[in-house]
Formats: structure tokens, sequence, C-alpha cells
């Protein structure tokens, strides 16, 4: 059975897709998406030989070799322009790998119309690079598994505005505030809070001087949400 995480993920591909699935790891997702009947074909990327294999294996467990192609390249490496990939999806990594993943080979993306990403930390520089290359957020997802709280962002083509706070916190999330986001956001208030009360004594260097300002105006953002 698929994880809460990767189901979510696994929600927002459209029906009919030809999807790749970068650092897919088993290729769970691509797995369960044929199986499901919503994508029609899917490529499973990996970078790293182990889960390379696994994910061939588990491929032809599954009796998907006629659907799924698993290649071992790095990010959209991965992607032919003969598939015609039209969604890729990745998850399961820090939003700076993602992002690193989407800048390495930017004309991979030629053809895809729907990116769906799952950080498990730092989903605002995923914003940011959406921002500036005209991509938009059509959705956001928040969820809670096994104490850890994920994001899931599924972007278009297009423009957007966002401002700040919603650079950091999704302007999706933050208009329907639920519990996962609530809670997310107070933990990280937290933590903000106990560092600015870690450096409270500390000696008053500009370098100090910095960071307590920029941690206060993070707490000021979000209390603002
Ligand atoms: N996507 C799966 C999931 O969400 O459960 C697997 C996540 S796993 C934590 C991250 C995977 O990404 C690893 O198998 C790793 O080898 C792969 N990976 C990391 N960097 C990559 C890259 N540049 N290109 C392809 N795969 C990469």
């Amino acid at each position: 059975k698929l994880s809460k995480r990767l189901e979510t993920v696994a929600k927002f591909v459209p029906t009919g897709a030809v999807m790749a699935d970068i650092g897919s790891d088993h290729a769970y997702l691509p797995c369960y998406l044929i199986h499901q009947g919503t994508a029609s074909r899917a490529i499973a990327g990996e970078v790293v030989k182990g889960p390379y294999e696994s994910a061939v294996g588990q491929v032809q467990k599954e009796n998907l070799v006629e659907k799924i192609t698993v290649r071992l390249a790095d990010g959209l490496a991965a992607i032919e322009e003969a598939d015609h990939v039209d969604t890729v999806t990745i998850a399961g990594m820090g939003g700076p790998l993602i992002v690193s993943i989407l800048e390495k080979h930017p004309e991979k993306l030629q053809g895809v119309t729907r990116l769906i990403l799952q950080p498990n930390i730092h989903a605002k520089v995923i914003r940011e690079w959406a921002l500036a290359h005209e991509w938009a957020i059509l959705d956001e997802e928040i969820l809670e598994e096994d104490d850890k709280i994920y994001e899931i962002l599924v972007l278009q083509r297009g423009q957007m505005e966002l401002s700040t706070a919603e650079i950091l916190v999704g302007p999706k999330l933050s208009q329907r505030k639920s519990p996962a986001f609530i809670k997310k956001w107070q933990r990280e208030k937290d933590n903000w809070q106990r560092v600015l009360q870690s450096i409270e004594g500390a000696e008053q260097t500009p370098e100090i001087e910095e960071k307590r300002a920029e941690l206060m105006a993070l707490i000021r953002l979000v209390e603002g949400v």
C-alpha cells in the first residue's frame, strides 16, 4: 500500500498523463498510477544504482515493463523527447535539491504542463523558483504522516503574484489553515523562539543582531498569517 504522502501526490496526476517520476526509488508511485489507470505511460528516473535496480525489480514484479521505463539518469535527464512526458513528479527530497533538479535540464520541461513537487523541507525555495520561471500554483496540500508534516505543490504554467508570507507558507495552504498547517507553523515558530532565547545573552555582534532581526521578522510573518 502506498503511503498517504505518495497517495496525495498521485491524486494530482491528471487522467491519461504521461508522467515521469524523478528520484523514484522503488518506483512505487508510477506502478500505482499505472495500476490505477491514471497514467497511460510512465518513466521512473533514478541517479543511484541501488534504487535504480529496485525500481527495475519492482516494475518487473508488477508486470509493468510495457508501461514503465526505468532509467538511470541524473534528474530530468531521464526524460527523452520521444516520451512526450506531460507531468513530472519529484517527491521525498528537500526543496533545494528539487529546485536544482529543475534548473539543471530546463529544456526537458518543454512539453511538461504540470509539476507535482513534494519537498520534505523548504517548500519556500520551490515557490520562489516557480515565480521566477512562470509556473503558477494550481493547488497545494499539507498532510501529516508518522509525525512528519509534508507539503505538496501542484504547478501549471502561468504567472502568479505572491506576498512574502505566501512564499513562505503557501497561498492555498494559508487560505485553508488546516490543522497540519497550524501545527507546522506553530512548531516552526517555537523553534525560532527557542533560537532567539538561546542568543539572548550572547554578545552583540553584527551577525547575532542580523540573526535576531531575521528570526523576529519570520515570527512576525507567521503570526500575521
Ligand atoms: N520519490 C520517492 C518517494 O517520495 O518516496 C523516493 C524518495 S527518496 C528519499 C529520494 C530518491 O531520490 C533517492 O532514491 C535518490 O537516489 C534519488 N535522487 C536524488 N537526487 C537525484 C537526482 N539528481 N536524480 C534522480 N534521482 C535522484
